[in-house]
């Protein structure tokens, strides 16, 4: 069984789907993997110690010969196309909002896991790529604002004063922003922090911070424990009660999403004018349309005296961990599908988690979800 690791065509793509160490797990599986030159370079991974791990360097018509291709940031069309038909995809695909991409696979005669559908169970916690990646994007969120901020994050009592703690709000609180109120309390901020999933109340506090509460009503979640989107009125009532904490605040940090969805608006530029100059807004979910107003993917900018941080990707920023727990993310799904006394993949659709992320068997479509979008796409 050939296993080929893809670089990532996006020059901004910093990570990388196998690191040295997770290649001997594979080969220890009894894989055959190839890696392209030069793939851990950003990480500072050389080609001599993947060798060493047991991977070959790929040439460039590996592609074709590959059973299993493993990327990170999904590919162009042409890769696709140049895989042979039967071959798995896995990787990061954004399959709901990407109908061309789909269509492409399916065209190809491939299969596909869709990491983003890795269902977020006990059992398939060690495949849970989103997890791991939304876990460094909370904390580099943190360190973005702290190095935008022109004051210090804690306390500080010292012969010429006493410096208050800075203000930090933190809005959705999934793995992303329970890692940037955790990075935000080990560096000494005052957190406030708020979703509608009322249930992480209990996770907030226990953090250290305090959990704002909002009467919204009925919000509810979806049977994989995703946040549903408002309704106009709730949409309404949360912005009242965002606009008072985010005025009082020198550090909004923003990650709020709804699976499948674009991000919810949830800071307008009205509540931003209401900040002290020098303030820092931190959009965590601008990759998905973004929770503050006018937000622009990939820009930095001053509004009103604040500085609007709209970087994405937030986990390229750490790329050595990201990609060991992308990795690790790999593994344990080769590993869970891999019939040692077959040597072969078992695509097993009564398998709960195959049966949530192979998106796509053998060119066609399985999920309900995704159709829709390709129906709904011109
Ligand atoms: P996500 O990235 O989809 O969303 C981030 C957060 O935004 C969520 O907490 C959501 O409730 C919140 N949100 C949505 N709309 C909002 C709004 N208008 N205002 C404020 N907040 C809003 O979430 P995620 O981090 O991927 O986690 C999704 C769910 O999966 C959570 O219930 C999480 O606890 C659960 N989870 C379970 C496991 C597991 O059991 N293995 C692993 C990871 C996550």
């Amino acid at each position: 069984m050939k296993v080929l690791a893809l670089r990532a065509v996006d020059a901004t793509e910093s990570r990388v789907p196998l690191t040295p160490d997770s290649v001997r797990k594979l080969v220890t599986l009894g894989l055959t993997v190839q890696v392209p030159s030069g793939l851990g370079e950003c990480c500072g991974w050389c080609d001599e110690n993947f060798t060493e791990a047991g991977a070959a360097i790929s040439t460039d018509d590996a592609i074709g010969d590959a059973d299993v291709v493993l990327g990170i940031a999904p590919p162009n069309p042409d890769t696709f196309q140049a895989m042979k038909a039967g071959a798995l995809y896995v990787g990061f695909l954004d399959p709901v909002m990407n109908p061309a991409r789909v269509k492409a696979i399916m065209e190809a005669g491939l299969s596909a896991v869709a990491m983003e559908f890795i269902p977020r169970s006990t059992f398939a916690q060690k495949m849970d790529a989103l997890s791991s990646q939304a876990s460094l994007a909370g904390y580099a969120a943190v360190l973005l604002a702290a190095n935008a901020l022109p004051q210090i994050l804690p306390m500080m009592m010292t012969p010429a004063g006493t410096l208050k703690p800075a203000r930090v709000l933190v809005i959705g609180v999934g793995v992303a922003g329970l890692q940037a109120i955790a990075t935000a309390k080990r560096l000494g901020a005052r957190v406030d922090a708020f979703d509608t999933r009322p249930e992480v109340a209990e996770q907030v506090r226990s953090l250290g911070a305090k959990f704002v509460e909002v009467d919204l009503g009925e919000t509810g979640a979806t049977r994989e424990g995703y946040a549903k989107a408002l309704s106009d009125e709730q949409k309404a009532a949360q912005q009242a009660a965002m606009a008072a904490l985010v005025a009082q605040s020198d550090v909004v940090i923003t990650t709020a999403q709804v699976f499948g969805r674009r991000a919810p608006q949830i800071v307008t530029d009205a509540m931003i004018a209401t900040m002290r100059p020098g303030s820092v807004v931190v959009d965590g979910a601008v990759d998905s349309g973004g929770n503050v107003e006018g937000i622009v993917v990939g820009e930095t900018v001053q509004r009103h005296g604040v500085t609007v941080i709209g970087v994405p990707h937030l986990a390229r920023r750490v790329p050595v961990h990201a990609s060991e727990m992308y990795a690790a993310n790999l593994v344990n799904l080769l590993s869970h599908i891999w019939a040692p006394e077959t040597e072969a993949l078992s695509l097993d659709t009564d398998d709960v988690t195959m049966e949530a992320c192979l998106i796509i068997q053998e060119g066609t479509l399985r999920n309900e979800l995704i159709r829709a979008g390709q129906e709904a796409s011109p």
